[in-house]
């Protein structure tokens, strides 16, 4: 097959390089018969799929294993599909070029609902059966996990395994237990019980929901065989600064999103942002140590070539050395050569000092994230900056010369008013006065200030999860109003089409009563939605109708505290309770302390004994 595919087909496509698994790093073995074979699955292109941190992570961490060879499959472009369809070849792991049907494991990390389509278009396009219940015993099992899996019921119908919470430490689980069934004669099954004993498994076909006829919420959620826990408890790597990082990862040999070294500094975060689901499924805050990340760091440089790095996690700035660290890097003779990014900054732990320091090669803009327009909003959400915050880190920015500024806000948040959308117009109208407050001779000679604003999707395990979506027509006249509050021409503004956001809600806040749905769009042809060319709600609504499905169910409703939640058999360590309070204080937008500066009982403590917070 691969001669075929290299001659016959990938001359064809565009970018035919990224459907061949021969980069520097990438793993190549001799297959035997004992090996287990895993394809690790990105549901969407190469070029999104190869700057993925969790990805660089399992697929180094299971190639450590000598009877495992973890290969790479991506979402093929339209283009490559089409040939695939047209010759009737399967959609292969590319280190191999083995048909998808050939493998032990599917393994699909869940990072975006607009993603789930193209699970399964690659299902199809692999020759495995879409749905769990009809898979042969020869056919791979399907593996999910990543932050969707944090509501998997809406995927249940097509994912055999789920794994909950940081899959380091229970895919080696699951991998010993496949190699335990391989020496019996037990049946798929047989393997899916065990695997449902593993702490942080969910195997749907175990559980059974029942709804009320008449309102359809859920009146129970229950397993319906021993093996399966009523519970799924979240699993964490406690001891980060020791957990697996990969000393190689895979360099392309084409431009991809980050073509860079990401090198993860610490896992969680305490600012409990009330709209972000990150900052509540990741704790407790872990971090790595200085000179663990050095030591790493340098091992990457020297196995990639790479001369950039960035330093991720959820909030960079709440590093608690990282002062040191960047001395350390920047002073350090192999480091110092290269670039060092600071993502993911927060308004008020950044110095633009520290980003001039380490910059080798100034970024073009600057990006804040003030979210909110107002302080009431900004207290609602608890993001905990304000508006002197950004007005002193902007006038910084200017008087070192920075000229672009771009500001990410979000619309559509619980108990926003119009005044607060126009507070969103004025802050950026303030930051373009703070840049005619500068010098002539010191400003940068041309100033643009971008505000994007993206339409808030309430997610499960958030305060906000009870919350009803604004519809697709309050979005409208919300971002309609916002571009006619602007008025000075230094500020462009863009914003997110509130159809994609609207389907987005659905899935997150979804049952498994939508995999019909699903699978209904998918043969209509829905895939890459998350790109707005193939995005196409139409379809989508036909197939809500042809289910018998209404979405706005699902979106706009707003829930009971005691409503039974699709997700709530879940226990991440962060309690309900805390979560309803939480809830209650945004109501009378009232804040809540960084974890460092005082713990606020979120249940992490309780989840797991002995567990002592850092903040
Ligand atoms: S237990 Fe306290 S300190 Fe720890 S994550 Fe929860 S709120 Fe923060």
């Amino acid at each position: 097959m691969n001669n075929y595919i290299e001659k016959n087909i990938l001359p064809l496509v565009t970018k035919p390089i990224t459907y061949l698994g021969n980069e520097v790093n990438a793993v190549h073995k001799i297959p035997n018969l004992e090996m287990i074979r895993f394809a690790f699955a990105f549901p969407d292109t190469y070029e999104v799929g190869m700057s993925h941190l969790g990805m660089k992570i399992l697929y180094g961490l299971l190639n450590e294993e000598k009877d495992i060879w973890c290969e790479r499959v991506f979402a093929p472009w339209v283009d490559m599909e089409e040939q695939l369809r047209l010759h009737d070849l399967p959609l292969y792991g590319l280190e191999s070029m083995m048909p998808l049907n050939d493998y032990d494991f599917v393994g699909f990390t869940l990072q975006y609902e607009m993603s789930f389509s193209n699970i399964l278009n690659m299902l199809e396009l692999g020759k495995i059966s879409l749905r769990s219940t009809r898979r042969k015993e020869a056919e791979p099992f399907v593996i999910a996990g990543g932050p969707c899996a944090y509501n998997p019921e809406p995927l249940s119908d097509f994912i055999d395994i789920f794994v909950i919470g940081e899959a380091e430490e229970v895919i080696l689980k699951i991998m010993a237990a496949h190699r335990e069934w391989k020496k019996t004669s037990g049946n798929r099954q047989d393997f899916l019980k065990m695997a449902a004993t593993i702490e942080g498994v969910y195997v749907p076909a175990f559980y059974e929901v029942s709804y009320d006829q008449k309102s359809g919420v859920i009146t129970a959620f229950s397993p319906i065989i021993e093996a399966a826990p009523a519970t799924i408890r979240k699993q964490f790597i406690e001891d980060l600064d020791q957990a697996y990082f990969p000393d190689k990862i895979v360099v392309s040999y084409t431009e991809t999103v980050h073509d860079r070294i990401s090198y993860e500094i610490f896992r969680g975060c305490g600012r409990g942002c009330r709209f972000c689901q990150a900052g509540m499924i990741y704790r407790p805050t872990r971090e790595k140590t200085v000179p663990t990340i050095q030591t790493k760091i340098k091992a990457l440089i020297e196995s990639t070539g790479y001369d950039e790095v960035s330093l991720s996690s959820l909030s960079t700035g709440d590093y608690s050395e990282i002062e040191a660290l960047i001395k350390n890097l920047v002073c350090d003779a192999e480091v110092g050569k290269v670039s060092i990014s600071l993502p993911s900054l927060r308004i008020d732990s950044l110095s633009i000092e520290m980003l001039e320091e380490i910059q080798k090669v100034r970024k073009a803009g600057l990006t804040l994230a003030p979210e909110a327009g107002t302080q009431r909003m900004r207290d609602v959400i608890n993001k905990g900056v304000t508006e002197e915050n950004l007005m002193d880190t902007v006038k910084t920015a200017f008087e070192k010369g920075w000229g672009h500024v771009k500001l990410y806000f979000m619309i559509g948040l619980p108990g926003e008013t119009l005044a607060d959308i126009e507070g969103i117009a004025d802050l950026g109208q303030k930051v373009v006065d703070e840049y005619y407050k500068i010098d002539r001779e010191s400003r940068n000679k041309s100033l643009k200030v971008v505000l994007s604003a993206s339409s808030f999707v309430p997610k499960p395990f958030t305060p906000f999860q009870w919350m009803g979506q604004n519809t697709p027509e309050e979005f409208k006249n919300k971002q309609r109003h916002l571009k006619a509050s602007i008025k000075d021409r230094k500020i462009s503004y863009s914003w997110h089409d509130s159809g994609v956001s609207f389907l987005e809600a659905v899935f997150a806040r979804g049952d498994r009563r939508l995999g019909l749905v699903l699978e209904k769009a998918h043969q209509k042809g829905c895939r890459f939605d998350g790109w707005g060319e193939y995005f196409d709600l139409q379809k989508w609504t036909e197939a809500f109708a042809e289910a018998g499905i209404d979405p706005e169910f699902y979106a706009l409703r707003n829930r009971d505290y005691d409503e039974i939640l699709p997700w709530d058999f879940i226990d991440t360590g962060v309690t309900k309770k805390f979560l309803k309070t939480e809830a209650e204080k945004a109501e009378a937008a009232v804040t809540t302390p960084f974890c460092p500066e005082n713990c606020s009982n979120c249940g992490i403590m309780e989840f797991k004994k002995g567990w002592k917070c850092n903040g």
